[in-house]
């Protein structure tokens, strides 16, 4: 009698969860804020503190208890503006660049001729007196990264300086053979390849007052953060030069013209600022406390912050954006589950997992009782379905009968899982230190299924992460899973069980071991 009258109400609330996130689903509006009012959103931002701000004012509202867990702090803080560029002369043109997070602005418009970089202390020297007032292409391809300037950096940039100044020893030889062979007949010999290294000469261009170097990129260009000298960076010993990456066929143009010497200019006016640290970062974490199992578990999370090359409306919004939502659905419904559910918005995935490493690390009393641990970080494409060990398969069926029936575009399949080794590293998202501590970290397969054409490489870590790139039809419905899965989760009776999940190395040797006996 129990156990019908507490299904009906489960059902209940997951028949509202549905019929709310049908007709005033709001995971699009979610983002919108997120993207649009407070933009790109690294740890260390004021755009960071605000969004962690408002979502806790949003789990707050919607009646949740909310923790602000301090993660750790950054010694200096970054706020990016606008950033504009034009060449001015022969084949003028706004230029498409962008520049690294913790990376240096112009000091102003700032106006200059154009250089391509010395390789060898003779080119160094032929051209030091024009550094001053040069912007200088360095070789290379832009994979997101500013250049290292760290003084390791430095170190290994003067060992490949002697051993190309040794390679220019056999080259000047080469040359002079060359020369003295001319008329001879005989074929000329190659030149030996020097060591390449971007910005080679990094620091002395710098001391010689170059304004920016810049490096070819492929569009959509990538822009990350400086993961080098971040840590040690403080208010007085900040980045000094812009690192741009430019868009690999305004490159080619303009190294063309530097080498044949054209008179033409570059103007770059770039709005990188810094804040005095110590900057704190913290995981947002909403909760629903369990009525009858306050001390089991289910987790949902996604990362809150974002590169800000463009507003994270993918990465990871797409992610953070639907977990609000199912946990305000869940709210909405009048959901009082049995087991809490913790939902976590993680600080500073990009910057290598920091929030959910520190949550794993901070709460491993817990870490046994958490059914499962629901990440979403992988694009805004739909969820279609999940695999579970045959001892969860009862479960799921019960829990996601009901997402068949809510829209015929989107059949949700249940999948077996076989048993898996348990991770010794965490693979890179927020799930990964859940998986490496033992908690089951089942996702949804998701998918483009109704074919709008969406790249991940597109969007990754790119200029092109906006708003507009998410699919409001899969953000929505990926709401609604979450929240009747994490819902279902929560609402059993009894623990899911963990049963075969995990596998130990030797039992799955001994079990393929046994296979072959009898196929013996
Ligand atoms: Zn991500």
């Amino acid at each position: 009698m129990f156990t019908a009258v507490s299904q009906a109400q489960t059902d209940s609330v997951v028949n509202r969860i549905i019929e709310i996130g049908k007709t005033d689903n709001q995971s699009m509006h979610h983002l919108d804020v997120l993207c649009n009012r407070f933009g790109g959103r690294p740890i260390g931002s004021d755009a960071y503190e605000n969004a962690a701000e408002w979502a806790a004012s949003k789990f707050k509202e919607w009646g949740m208890d909310v923790v602000m867990d301090e993660v750790g702090e950054l010694p200096v803080g970054f706020n990016r503006g606008p950033w504009f560029g034009r060449l001015i002369g022969d084949n003028a043109m706004h230029l498409h660049f962008a520049t690294p997070s913790y990376t240096s602005g112009t000091k102003g418009v700032q106006r200059g001729h154009v250089l391509v970089e010395p390789k060898t202390q003779a080119e160094f020297d032929r051209m030091k007196g024009k550094l001053n007032g040069a912007w200088v292409l360095i070789s290379g391809e832009n994979k997101g990264w500013p250049i290292n300037f760290s003084e390791d950096a430095n170190v290994l940039r003067d060992s490949l300086k002697k051993e190309n100044e040794k390679i220019e020893i056999e080259n000047n030889k080469i040359r002079r053979d060359n020369w003295y062979n001319r008329g001879s007949g005989e074929p000329e010999k190659e030149l030996l390849p020097l060591v390449e290294e971007p910005a080679l000469f990094y620091k002395e261009m710098v001391e010689a007052g170059i304004l920016g170097i810049i490096q070819s990129s492929k569009t959509p260009i990538p822009a990350m953060y400086d993961r080098n000298n971040l840590k040690n960076m403080t208010f007085e010993t900040l980045p000094g030069v812009p690192d741009i990456k430019l868009d690999e066929h305004q490159y080619e143009v303009i190294k063309q013209m530097a080498e044949e010497r054209r008179y033409f200019q570059l103007e770059f006016d770039i709005r990188n600022h810094f804040k005095m640290g110590p900057v704190k970062y913290h995981n947002v974490i909403g909760i629903i406390p369990g009525t009858e199992f306050p001390d089991e578990y289910v987790v949902m999370g996604a990362h809150l912050d974002a590169f800000d090359v463009a507003t994270g409306g993918v990465d990871d919004g797409s992610g953070v954006t639907p977990t609000m939502e199912a946990a305000r659905l869940i709210m909405e419904a009048g959901g009082k589950p049995r087991r809490t559910i913790i939902v976590i918005l993680f600080a500073g995935e990009e910057f290598g997992l920091l929030g959910s490493k520190h949550w794993v690390e901070e709460n491993t009393d817990k870490l046994d009782k958490i059914a499962n641990m629901f990440n979403r970080d992988g694009g805004p494409t739909v969820p279609t379905g999940i695999s579970v060990t045959p001892e969860m398969k009862a479960d799921f069926e019960k829990i996601c009968a009901p997402l068949n029936d809510i829209n015929p575009d989107f059949p949700f399949t249940i999948y077996e899982r076989e048993p898996r080794e348990k991770p010794k590293q965490a693979w890179g998202t927020d799930s990964g230190p859940f998986a490496v501590a033992g908690v089951p970290t089942m996702g949804f397969y998701t998918a483009d299924s109704k074919g709008y054409n969406f790249s991940y490489r597109e969007i990754w870590h790119t200029e092109n992460d906006l708003y507009n790139k998410s699919i409001p039809e899969y953000q929505e419905h990926a709401a609604i899973v979450t929240a009747v899965v994490v819902y279902g989760l929560a609402d059993l009776d009894h623990m899911l069980s963990r049963e075969g999940y995990y596998v130990e190395r030797s039992d799955k040797d001994s079990k393929k071991k046994k296979k072959r006996k009898k196929k013996k």
